[in-house]
Parts: C-alpha cells; structure tokens; sequence
C-alpha cells in the first residue's frame, strides 16, 4: 500500500521526497507536514529519531547557531578492524556538533549527539567537543545544553572511549563550581556510558516521551538479576515516575520547556 501511493505519486510527476512513511505504522505522510510536526507521526505519534541538524534547526532561535570544532575528526588509533573505513565513509564527522546559540533570546552552549554516526557512541571526539563547549561556557557565563542520543561508549577507541565518561563529568563539575545552569535533553536512546555520565547529571534531566533510557539493555538486567522487569521499565514515562527524569516533554513544547528552565536557572531575558 504504502509503495503503491509513493509510486503513483511520482507518476504523476510530483518531486521525489513529497512523501515519507512512518516506521512504525507505515502511514504515508506530506514530507512538509510530518517536518512541521517535529517529524512526530500524527496518526500513532511515533516519534522519530532527529539527526543533530535537525535537532538543533527545531530548537534554537533562527540563525544563531554557531558551531565550533566543525572539522574535529576521529583517530584509529587501535587499529580496530573497520573503524578507519566507517570513518573514512561518513558523511558526518563524529556523533556531536557542538556550538554557541541562542534559544527564545537566551545564549547558551550546545552540544547535539547525533545517532546517525555510529549509534551515537562516545569517543574521544564526542568527549573533546562536549568538553569545550562546557569550557566556553564557563569562560562566557552560558548555561549548557546536551541533548543525548547515545547507544553508549564506543568500542573501537577502548579504555579511551570510557575516560570521556569522567572527562565529560569533570568538566560538568566545574561548571557546577561556576554556579552555571545544565540542561539534560535524553532522547531516543540515551543508553550506556553515556546515560552513566554526562546524560543524567544535569540540574535538570528532561526526556522525550517512550525515549529509552538506561544503562544495560533489559535482557542483561533481566539474566543478571533473574527477575522479570516491570512494564515500560527504562521509558522516559517510567523514570520520570521514579524520580531519575524530572519532566518528560512533548517535542514540540521542548523549546518552550527549556526556555523556562533558562528562565528560572538564569532569571528574566
Ligand atoms: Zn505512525
């Protein structure tokens, strides 16, 4: 069906990519509309995952986006099997973009995990760039946001990939000594090393709704603990229930959300 009406669409000479599908219930969908609507499926709300450009083309004010570390590239310093080719392969340069910008008129650091490279996991790149913007943002008096997207630490850097879960959180810490305000975005999935660190220390942890969220998956946890886990267990719905996320908001209310967070951490703009 959904094949069909996308065929017959470009039959009748309609530009390619009018339309789209939602991954979960296979509704097709005006491009324009479903990118209007946050790229949140009206018909059965799936939300889908945002690439870092974006995340940060919803949630910052037009144009004020200014990134830094742009050309900041991984190394295969291991030598693991692979890694050098997806590298080499990549459209994107790491799993961060990190940047000044300015949301509802309040300046603040940003980093975005972007899932579409390489799961969204934690490298040296990822660590770096998170922790100059953290350093930027102590030297400016800006508050930090992070919106985590992350399947966890990334194997092929090794032991350096899990220094960036202690380096991150150092660097948060400091900031925390500059009585600097830190926002937590999790999004579909913040998992692993990274839902270990930097994902769930900020002042205030916000998630999307039905973003996985956790440290293990529930099948480890499941065979560990040799008990069955609870329903909706590691959702944002679930943890903000029991205390580990603070507000779970709708994507098109998170400006507004965040904007009130910086209204309050950072007073009246
Ligand atoms: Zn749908």
């Amino acid at each position: 069906m959904a094949k069909s009406v996308a065929e017959s669409s470009s039959k009748k000479g309609l530009p390619a990519g009018i339309w789209t599908t939602c991954k979960k219930c296979e509704q097709i969908l005006l491009r324009k509309d479903y990118e209007e609507n946050f790229m949140v499926c009206p018909k059965c709300g799936y939300y889908a995952r945002l690439n870092a450009r974006k995340r940060i083309a919803y949630l910052v004010d037009e144009n004020s986006f200014c990134e830094f570390d742009k050309d900041m590239k991984p190394v295969d310093f291991l030598n693991f099997p692979g890694y050098s080719d997806k590298i080499k392969k990549s459209q994107i340069n790491d799993a961060v973009v990190t940047g000044s910008a300015q949301i509802n008129g309040y300046k603040a650091a940003l980093a975005v995990m972007d899932f579409e490279f390489m799961g969204g996991s934690m490298g040296s790149v990822v660590g770096e760039k998170i922790v100059r913007a953290v350093e930027f943002a102590i030297e400016n008096k800006y508050p930090v946001i992070i919106v985590s997207a992350s399947g966890g630490a990334r194997m092929q850097e090794g032991i350096v990939s899990l220094m960036q879960m202690g380096k991150t959180s150092a660097a948060l810490a400091r900031l925390a000594e500059n009585n600097l305000p830190y926002i937590s975005v999790l999004t579909d999935p913040t998992t692993g090393g990274v839902a270990a660190s930097f994902a769930m220390l900020g002042d205030i942890n916000i998630a999307e709704p039905k973003a996985l969220i956790g440290f293990a998956g529930p099948r480890v946890i499941e065979q560990t603990i040799r008990q069955q886990l609870p329903e909706g267990f590691q959702l944002s719905e679930f943890l903000e229930k029991h205390g580990m996320v603070d507000i779970v908001a709708e994507r098109k209310d998170l400006k507004d959300v965040i904007t009130k967070a910086l209204n309050f951490f950072c007073g009246k703009k």
